[in-house]
């Protein structure tokens, strides 16, 4: 079994060295229990908060312990009589090649195509579903924007946005991102957030101002967004991807008065939300998004990475924005 732990707590961004590869026996199963074996190993921006040692809404990873993940994995041994062997399930085995599992927290899986369960079909694309129509619900017409709009959650977010007759703006790092968000997303307009003028270019953008803030980054994306906030703005508040590697409060003017006023004065809802506490409406989602992909309204991108031993560098390009699409690791066919 090969697993890659924590072997220190990252200082600002996480560096190789903060993460380490180990291959350890592979333990025997008891009654009741399985052996998966790891297909897919997904890589997302929250897996940041938890190698750190402050409060999250979970607890941080200790050190020398597996990196936390959801997999896709298969059956390889049960003494289980509700899994047998060659069964595909979601899982939490982490960052490592093989688990033991009791059984519980598995969901059996039946896709031509499983890691979608760890994309558009699985947390990224329930926290679109979630904070866009549960909190952001937009109207027809109105104006949403969406920064890291070609990553896992946002890309369904442009096209739900679209699909509820929105003005839809996406906003993403580079030129290759823009033009993906504008011709395959099909948002109305896209704009890249590295620009100098990107503020000023927002603003051309949202002649009619900004109802839905779908909020993935935080930084500069939402300081350029506050200003434009209209009368009962939503912000479902999904991450903020641009302060997860601070070690301080950002250079610059305090933020924060201006970002309270404006929610005083618009009337504005921010909201956090986090999928696993809306787990009521996953089957819901589940066929929603089943048949949105299935008639072609939706489409998705995966950004596959091949290789276990290649998941730190790719955790650490994700953070940086040099994914293409929901990140993950291709860890056995
Ligand atoms: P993505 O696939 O969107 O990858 C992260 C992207 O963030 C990068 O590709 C980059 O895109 C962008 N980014 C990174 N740094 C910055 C920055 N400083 N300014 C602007 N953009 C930046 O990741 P996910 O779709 O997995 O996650 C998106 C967000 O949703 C994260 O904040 C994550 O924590 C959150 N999340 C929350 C959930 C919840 O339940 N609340 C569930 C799942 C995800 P680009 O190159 O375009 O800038």
């Amino acid at each position: 079994n090969r697993r890659i732990v924590l072997a220190r707590r990252p200082v600002g961004a996480p560096v190789a060295s903060d993460m380490r590869l180990e291959e350890v026996a592979l333990p025997a199963i008891g009654d009741g229990q399985l052996l998966l074996k790891t297909l897919f190993l997904s890589l997302d921006p929250y897996m940041r908060g938890r190698m750190s040692e402050d409060r999250s809404y979970s607890p941080p990873i200790a050190l020398g312990d597996p990196i936390v993940g959801r997999t896709i994995s298969r059956v390889a041994e049960s003494r289980n009589r509700d899994y047998a062997v060659g069964d595909v399930v979601m899982a939490n085995s982490g960052w490592q090649t093989h688990f033991v599992s009791d059984g519980t927290a598995l969901r059996k899986l039946d896709m031509q195509h499983p890691s979608l369960a760890l994309g558009v079909l699985g947390s990224a694309g329930f926290a679109a579903y979630i904070g866009l129509l549960e909190i952001g619900k937009p109207k027809p017409g109105e104006t949403v924007a969406v920064a890291a709009a070609t990553g896992g959650v946002g890309a369904t977010v442009v096209q739900l946005a679209r699909l509820r007759g929105a003005h839809t703006i996406a906003i993403a790092g580079g030129a290759d991102k823009v033009a993906y968000a504008r011709d395959v997303l099909r948002a109305d307009v896209a704009l890249d957030h590295r620009a100098p003028d990107f503020a000023a270019q927002l603003k051309a953008a949202a002649p009619n101002g900004i109802d839905v803030y779908f909020e993935n980054v935080g930084g500069d994306v939402l300081h350029a967004v506050v200003p434009l906030l209209n009368d009962r703005a939503r912000i479902p508040i999904c991450g903020v991807i641009a302060w997860y590697n601070l070690t301080e409060a950002p250079a610059g003017p305090d933020f924060s008065p201006s970002l309270v006023r404006t929610i005083l004065r618009r009337r504005a809802l921010m909201e956090g939300f986090v999928v696993s506490d809306w787990l009521h409406k996953q089957e819901q989602f589940f066929a929603d998004m089943t048949k949105w992909i299935d008639d072609g309204a939706i489409v998705y991108r995966e950004h596959v990475v091949d290789g276990f031993e290649n998941a730190p560098a790719a955790f650490i390009g994700l953070l940086d924005g040099k994914n293409f699409g929901k990140v993950v690791v291709k860890v056995a066919d």
